[in-house]
């Protein structure tokens, strides 16, 4: 029997790797350009550091985690995802003794046992930043212009940026009473999952995908009417400094997260082209995450990246070719007996930095003539007998057809002319 990928996984082929190449490229150097460095955690941590940093009473950790225990009987766990990875790293390296804020970005495999459907996977990819050590509302308005500028210099000009803040645990704690007196009246008329959690946690019902949810809570009390003088200040530079760099956003008031440790600002970027999972990324602060893993209090914030999803944004509105990973040289041997000669010739292009290859299989001239285009090679360089007798090599553009022969010392010169 034929062995497939797992449900939820898939392969990333050569054609679409020079994508993910393009796309990780442009996130590294834009995150680079705003002072981050790249941090690299493990792909799988300690199951309860996943309980303590994304909640044990979210949809992650109580039905979508990969946990597994090791064969010491420990429970490991897949990362989810990469923040709490993140403040583990802060507290166990003990960066936040040193200068802060640090400013960490990471890229990498995620996993979830989700219901797989068009973008979403159980083996899925985020680009993640975090700024761990600053409480400033202008880090916030940088993190969010970060992530907009990422997304324009990748050619996504259509996204909304949704905006709101959760504010901190003391005028959350109002609100959450507030909120808990507006459901109770409705409770029957909430799913299974709000039903049983919306006392203790009111906040993710109004993040409930379930359309009996959503109506069943419409005309709620929002919770920037509840904030404290100093959350409402916060909320205010933030939404200031972002209208005074000229992003435009929405107030999204379901835009919550229900956790004790976030604080302040969320926000997430939809782009509606991409249907009605049009959220490709989001994140929000979250000052009682350190903490929370065990830390000593330090405020932080980040964003993740959906990267499945930033792909199908731009392979749906494709507004720039794809770069080229493919060949500049074919080197077209024409007689056997200069498989040694093909040896050197094609080391010494290689080298010199020209991706160069060539025939092992034979091929006629007309075929590997043809072998050429196939692979995009951009010239082919003809090697034959009486070619090699005289010192010269004929190189030919493939775009243009147009052919000249040179010493073989000036073959290099010749490829990068013709190239450039
Ligand atoms: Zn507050
Ligand atoms: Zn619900």
């Amino acid at each position: 029997m034929e062995i497939r990928a797992p449900r939820g996984t898939y392969d990333i082929l050569p054609s679409q790797s020079v994508k993910w190449q393009y796309i990780e490229k442009i996130l590294r150097e834009t995150a680079a350009g705003f002072g981050y460095r790249e941090i690299r955690t493990p792909m799988f941590e300690h199951t309860e550091l996943f309980e303590r940093g994304v909640g044990d009473t979210t949809d992650i950790v109580t039905k979508e985690m990969y946990s597994f225990l090791d064969k010491s009987s420990r429970s490991l766990t897949l990362r989810p995802e990469g923040t709490a990875s993140c403040a583990r790293a802060l507290i166990e390296n003990r960066i936040y003794s040193g200068v802060l804020p640090v400013k960490w970005y990471y890229t990498g495999p995620m996993f979830r046992y989700d219901r797989p459907q068009t973008g979403r996977y159980r083996q899925f990819h985020q680009f993640g930043v975090e700024v761990f050590g600053s409480h400033s509302p202008y880090v916030d308005g940088e993190v969010i212009l970060l992530l907009i500028r990422m997304l324009e210099k990748l050619g996504l000009q259509d996204c909304e940026l949704h905006l709101n803040s959760v504010g901190c645990p003391v005028c959350r704690e109002t609100y959450r009473q507030k909120l808990v007196s507006f459901i109770e009246p409705r409770t029957a008329q909430l799913c299974d999952d709000c039903r049983t959690r919306y006392d203790k946690n009111p906040l993710r019902v109004l993040d409930c995908k379930e359309r009996t949810c959503q109506a069943a809570v419409q005309g709620f009390p929002h919770i920037i009417d509840s904030l404290c003088n100093d959350c409402a200040n916060h909320y205010g530079v933030v939404k200031a400094s972002l209208t005074e760099m000229g992003v435009a956003y929405v107030e999204d008031h379901n835009l919550v997260r229900g956790l004790d440790y976030y604080t302040n600002t969320a926000f997430e970027v939809h782009i509606p082209s991409i249907g009605t999972q049009s959220a490709v990324g989001g994140g929000g602060r979250y000052d009682g995450l350190v903490s929370a893993c065990g830390g000593p209090a330090t405020p932080g914030i980040g964003f993740a990246l959906g990267l499945e999803r930033v792909l199908l944004a731009m392979d749906r509105h494709p507004v720039r070719e794809w770069p080229d990973l493919g060949l500049d040289v074919l080197l077209v041997v024409l007689d056997e007996n200069l498989t040694v000669n093909a040896m050197h010739l094609l080391d010494r292009l290689r080298v010199a930095d020209i991706r160069a290859d060539r025939d092992y299989n034979g091929r006629s001239m007309k075929a590997q003539l043809k072998f050429a285009d196939k692979l995009g090679a951009r010239m082919v360089v003809l090697m034959g007998e009486d070619e090699v007798e005289r010192g010269v090599l004929p190189g030919r553009s493939m775009d243009t057809g147009q052919q000249q022969e040179v010493p073989q010392e000036d073959l290099i010169a010749l490829i990068k002319r013709i190239l450039a």
